[in-house]
């Protein structure tokens, strides 16, 4: 359990002064804290335990750090400026805000949710893996975490349900051969967890309340949320000032962070959430960040259409209703920027729930409702190579090279000291389709490193999101030219 790289992270998040005790008085442990700047004593053990260690940290001792490692700051963060006012932004201030931190947001538009977070429905959840990838671990953790933080949300009663949401599970059908074998594969994972049930068809219709033909899962831990309607809830707490029509267009550091297109004001930390927009700032333009854009459909309901009760997933999702409209959701056109809607596009929706939901969309498109005039919204995903998210501190580029490019003759070499990294500057975007999940995970990951505090996520998750791992592994593949 004491291995150096776990006490190596727990020395990373405590601050001078924290103080240990641990039933252990092996002498490889006391010397590994020893080395690490903790102050170690050898006392009398509890009951049968002849010895124990105690101990206080005394120095933070950078030597051992990987290149991940979070880079503690010695400064007070007391104002914080967010660019971009979506899911990112939203779930960021609100927690940055209930700490008691002065949080600004910045956001181009005149309000906030108007990018990809604007729709008024969309579904919680993700898609399961057999295998334990960074990403499939990522995407477990972010929405067994998210269900419970808007649990919370509905329980406080900031936000409402029917009207923000609803948190009683989804659907994923096994709707090809592919989704048939992952749920098979599934199993071998899940089966002792009640997180995931198998369904037969007959069972999900009964479920969900109208016919479907094919099996499925049940997730417990998901649900559907309105997106456009928690990022207002979330801006208007207190400690908040929202500050719309606002388009930053640089930021500057000195002593602080000064935003172009902002407030003469410096602020103590800034957190880039605009999406795509992040790769307008020398900071940050080096993102490998990519635009997806999708749109969703809404059909007109006439009152005595059975709906369905839950989201279903298949290729597109179909939330339940609201206000006699179904939204039927999405598609996912790479490196498509226009945020126009589509008639194509609205047919590609209908196709895909004619094709997995026929009885239903029988049902509903009796009148034979003409794809030109249907409503819907059309808007930009922001995506990232590994499709992981990026949440953490940036690198200061061109030190960052200097430092690692040792790697990229040997990738095994061990590169003492911190990683240099822009002072309180971070970054939280790439969410891809799945904003709603990851969005709380990652605010609450840029929150422990504004306030200095253990991050929710593993090291291994740390560095799956860590901004410069793209950085890093150009260095490693020689594709960053070494400077004489
Ligand atoms: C059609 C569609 C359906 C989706 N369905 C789901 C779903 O069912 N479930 C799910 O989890 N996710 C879904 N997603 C994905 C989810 O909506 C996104 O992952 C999420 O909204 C991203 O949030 P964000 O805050 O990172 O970006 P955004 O919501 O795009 O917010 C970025 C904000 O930054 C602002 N901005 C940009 N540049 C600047 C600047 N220079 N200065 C100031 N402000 C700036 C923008 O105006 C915008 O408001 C869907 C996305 C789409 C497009």
């Amino acid at each position: 359990m004491w291995s150096l790289q776990t006490l190596e992270q727990i020395t990373a998040l405590s601050k001078l002064d924290t103080s240990f005790a641990t039933f252990t008085a092996v002498g490889r442990i006391r010397r590994d804290l020893q080395q690490l700047g903790f102050e170690v004593t050898k006392r009398k053990g509890y009951s049968i335990k002849r010895d124990m260690l105690s101990g206080v940290l005394k120095q933070h001792v950078p030597t051992t750090m990987q290149w991940y490692s979070p880079v503690k700051h010695s400064t007070d963060i007391n104002s914080v400026a967010i660019i971009g006012a979506g899911l990112a932004g939203a779930h960021l201030a609100y927690g940055l805000a209930k700490l008691g931190i002065k949080t600004h947001v910045f956001e181009e538009q005149d309000s906030c949710a108007q990018g990809g977070s604007g729709n008024d429905q969309g579904i919680l959840y993700t898609r399961l893996s057999h295998e334990k990838l960074h990403l499939s671990e990522f995407s477990l953790a972010a929405l067994l975490y998210s269900y419970r933080y808007y649990q919370a949300l509905f329980n406080s009663g900031v936000l409402t349900e029917k009207d923000d949401g609803e948190l009683k599970g989804s659907i994923q059908l096994a709707f090809n051969d592919k989704t048939k074998a992952l749920h098979e594969k599934l199993k071998q994972r899940f089966s002792n967890d009640s997180l995931v049930n198998w369904l037969s068809g007959a069972e999900i219709s009964k479920l969900v309340g109208i016919d479907i033909e094919h099996k499925g899962i049940y997730l417990r831990d998901s649900g559907w949320l309105n997106p456009q309607k928690i990022c207002k809830k979330l801006l208007s707490q207190p400690n908040i000032t929202l500050h719309t029509n606002t388009k930053i267009s640089a930021l500057n550091y000195a002593s602080g962070w000064q935003l172009t297109g902002g407030p003469s004001t410096k602020f103590d930390a800034v957190v880039i959430c605009n999406a795509n927009g992040a790769q307008s700032y020398s900071q940050s333009t080096d993102l490998p960040l990519k635009s997806i854009r999708g749109q969703i459909s809404y059909i007109p309901l006439a009152d005595a259409v059975n709906r369905p009760k839950l989201p279903v997933c298949y290729e597109g999702y179909l939330p339940p209703p609201q206000n006699n409209q179904q939204c039927v959701g999405a598609t996912f056109n790479l490196n498509d920027i226009s945020s126009q809607l589509s008639t194509a596009d609205h047919r590609t929706n209908l196709a895909q729930l004619q094709q997995y939901l026929p009885t239903y969309y029988n049902s509903i498109m009796h009148n034979n409702v003409a794809a030109e005039k249907l409503k819907g919204r059309a808007s930009i995903r922001c995506a990232t190579p590994d499709y992981t998210p990026i949440a953490g501190q940036l690198a200061d580029r061109d030190k960052f090279i200097q430092q690692y490019i040792p790697l990229a003759k040997n990738a095994k070499r061990n590169i003492s000291g911190a990683a240099p990294l822009l002072p309180n500057c971070y970054v939280s975007v790439g969410y891809g389709s799945r904003g709603l999940s990851y969005s709380p995970l990652c605010a609450q990951h840029i929150i422990s490193l504004i306030t200095n505090t253990p991050s929710p996520l593993s090291s291994k998750l740390v560095s799956a999101t860590h901004p410069a791992r793209f950085l890093l592994r150009d260095i490693i593949k020689g594709k960053v030219p070494i400077e004489d």
